[in-house]
């Protein structure tokens, strides 16, 4: 079969290449994948800026959905054959150390992920250890973002405690920045969508099919002042930083208000210059998000099972897996939203 490869370290060394199809290990199902998600972290893998365990060669991709088609030893009886899934990055984590015993297993030091160290899912076939059943109502192409969402879960319900009535200030409406305004909503927040004038169009999307109230363009609009009038003179209750850049880090920690909340998602892929010492001043509460854990992933199929998340809202291209160099080329101009490749196409 044919898979997307990054086959050296370093920036670029990307192509699609022959690849052997292995049965599943054990614990391990293998899935025909119907959909795949490109994901920012691939932009960085591919430029090989990205902090995280990678060997080479290694089929790229870690966002997927499809059906299952093959179980290693030791599956579970409640995953069959021809069961509709999504699966989870991780392939190996140790399950003994303090993190995998309670669970924060996205933190085990010996975890190992797929389309990182791991052959992923930018292939027609991948095998995976940790998968979850669709709910009927879910289509292959909403599945394949069930990672994405519970990223976003992970950040803004667990690392956070986003509260009906805060104030949510959410910067860089990319991919990770509007499912996370759609988790804030969800959970009762009013969400301030902030973004610079390249993001005009993604801004008013926002505006228009995802009902988020609020945006600021931060290059024609003091951002800090709004959120101040937004909050009663306050600042945002809780800032969820999507961007991965100084400015917009320097951004959440000037624009929300003392004692609230701010969340890192972003990735800057470098060391960055940023006003610390607010933290300090502002009594600042803040928080990282890498990955997700099972109760964020048990969480977002129950939010796309009822409804009230629509993954496919932010679905705007389906590409072949040949074709995924155009999609990461889209991705770093930043055009679309969710980009998908079909290795069924
Ligand atoms: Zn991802
Ligand atoms: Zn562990």
């Amino acid at each position: 079969m044919r898979g997307v490869v990054k086959f050296e370290r370093g920036s670029g060394f990307v192509e699609v290449r022959d690849i052997d199809e292995r049965p599943p290990g054990p614990g391990q199902v293998k899935v025909e994948v119907r959909a795949a998600g490109i994901c920012g972290s691939d932009l960085h893998i591919y430029h090989d800026t990205i902090n995280y365990n990678i060997r080479t060669p290694v089929v790229m991709g870690h966002e997927f959905s499809g059906v299952v088609v093959d179980k290693g030893v030791g599956v579970s009886d409640d995953i069959v054959v021809g069961d509709r899934v999504t699966g989870e990055p991780s392939i190996y984590i140790c399950g003994h150390c303090d993190f995998c015993l309670s669970g924060h297993y996205n933190m085990c030091p010996t975890r190992q992920v797929m389309g990182y160290y791991h052959d992923g899912c930018f292939a027609p076939y991948v095998n995976a250890t940790f998968v979850h059943k669709l709910p009927d109502t879910v289509t292959f192409e909403a599945g394949a973002v069930t990672e994405l969402l519970a990223c976003c879960v992970h950040s803004v319900i667990e690392q956070c405690g986003v509260t009906a009535g805060d104030v949510v200030a959410i910067i860089g409406p990319g991919p990770v920045g509007l499912f996370s305004a759609l988790v804030a909503m969800a959970e009762g927040g009013t969400v301030v969508l902030c973004g610079t004038s390249r993001d005009r169009e993604r801004l008013a999307f926002a505006e228009r099919e995802l009902g988020i109230g609020h945006t600021i363009d931060v290059q024609t609009v003091d951002a800090v002042q709004r959120l101040q009038e937004l909050s009663g003179g306050y600042g945002a209750d809780v800032v969820i930083e999507c961007a991965g850049a100084a400015p917009a880090i320097d951004l959440a920690l000037e624009g929300v208000r003392k004692r609230g909340k701010v969340s890192l998602m972003g990735l800057p892929g470098k060391r960055v210059e940023v006003d610390f010492e607010k933290i300090a001043y502002k009594e600042l509460v803040v928080s990282g998000g890498i990955g997700q854990r099972r109760t964020a992933w048990e969480r977002s199929l129950k939010l796309m099972a009822s409804g009230v998340i629509d993954n496919e809202k932010l679905i705007s291209h389906q590409l072949t897996l040949g074709e995924w160099e155009l999609g990461f080329q889209m991705m770093e101009r930043q055009e679309g939203l969710k980009l998908l490749l079909r290795p069924d196409a």
